[in-house]
């Protein structure tokens, strides 16, 4: 096992220890911090039971997906009043224009990154038990992942509010706004929370009981901002998981709750992580 270790020398004369050695050593290359942080949150991983996944914008934005907030965030170029549902509801069409420039124009073309490849790979192989994303893109579930909740919706399906209709969003021509359902005529709505929607229940459970029986939580790509979701991590740490955080900068939980924090972009983070388990072995 090529890892950072302790090593003890013990030296005696029969069964009386006379001098104890401590040292390290090092894989060669190894040698910082961060690479010790990245061992560890693979042992972490390695030895969980039941290792859970919770993702933000972080993980789509090497897949070119801009996040809402931040510097070049889409709330800096949209008013986050297209996506409240009242108005939805009062100018669905003006909201649909928006809606379509900002997700179905563009969103539908962008492909799932490594980072999500491995997290689809490790549920493939029994390492990851769910994953909770916040993000509306189906990414996670277009590269594999099938034990999901997508906490805030997605953006896969079309439905109808009045009589239940699902339709996928890529079957729905949206060359006049608002689209219509095909049975009773009325607004199709995103399969995605609107601002003044609640979490859908369904995700809502299921990412509770993802929480309350992970033993090891690794967040990729969140800033730990947005509620109720920002609840979810904490509340794991309550109960006692590991928490490993995978971020470029330092997040809402940093400092607070985090217990390995590696400071990458999700795909460079993802690699590295992926690599140091194959190191255990
Ligand atoms: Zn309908």
């Amino acid at each position: 096992m090529n890892r950072v270790s302790s090593l003890i020398v013990l030296i005696g004369v029969e069964d009386t220890p006379i001098i104890f050695v401590v040292a390290e050593w090092r894989k060669p290359g190894m040698n910082s911090r961060v690479d010790e942080l990245l061992v560890s949150a693979a042992l972490a991983i390695a030895s969980s039971r039941r290792l859970v996944a919770f993702t933000g914008a972080g993980i789509s934005v090497e897949s070119g997906i801009p996040p809402f907030r931040g510097p070049g965030g889409l709330w800096e170029r949209y008013d986050p009043s297209i996506l409240d549902i009242q108005r939805f509801n009062q100018e669905s069409a003006a909201s649909w224009k928006a809606i379509k420039e900002l997700f179905y124009d563009h969103w539908s073309k962008c492909e799932p990154n490594l980072a999500h490849r491995v997290l689809a790979d490790w549920e493939a192989r029994g390492l990851l038990s769910f994953t909770i994303t916040q993000n509306i893109d189906d990414l996670h579930y277009r590269s594999g992942n099938r034990h999901i909740a997508e906490y805030h919706g997605s953006l896969r399906d079309l439905v109808c509010r009045r009589c239940g209709k699902r339709l996928p969003s890529l079957s729905v021509s949206l060359d006049h706004l608002p689209p219509l359902c095909p049975d009773c005529g009325a607004v199709l709505k995103p399969d995605f929370v609107f601002f003044g929607e609640g979490i859908p229940e369904a995700a809502s459970r299921a990412a509770a009981e993802a929480i309350h029986s992970c033993d090891c939580l690794l967040m990729i790509g969140t800033s730990g901002e947005v509620y109720p979701a920002a609840s979810l991590p904490p509340a794991a740490k309550r109960r006692g998981a590991v928490l490993i955080e995978l971020n470029p900068r330092p997040s809402a939980y940093t400092a607070s709750i985090v217990d390995y924090f590696l400071p990458f972009g999700a795909c460079e983070g993802m690699e590295k992580l992926n690599a140091a388990l194959l190191d255990l072995r």
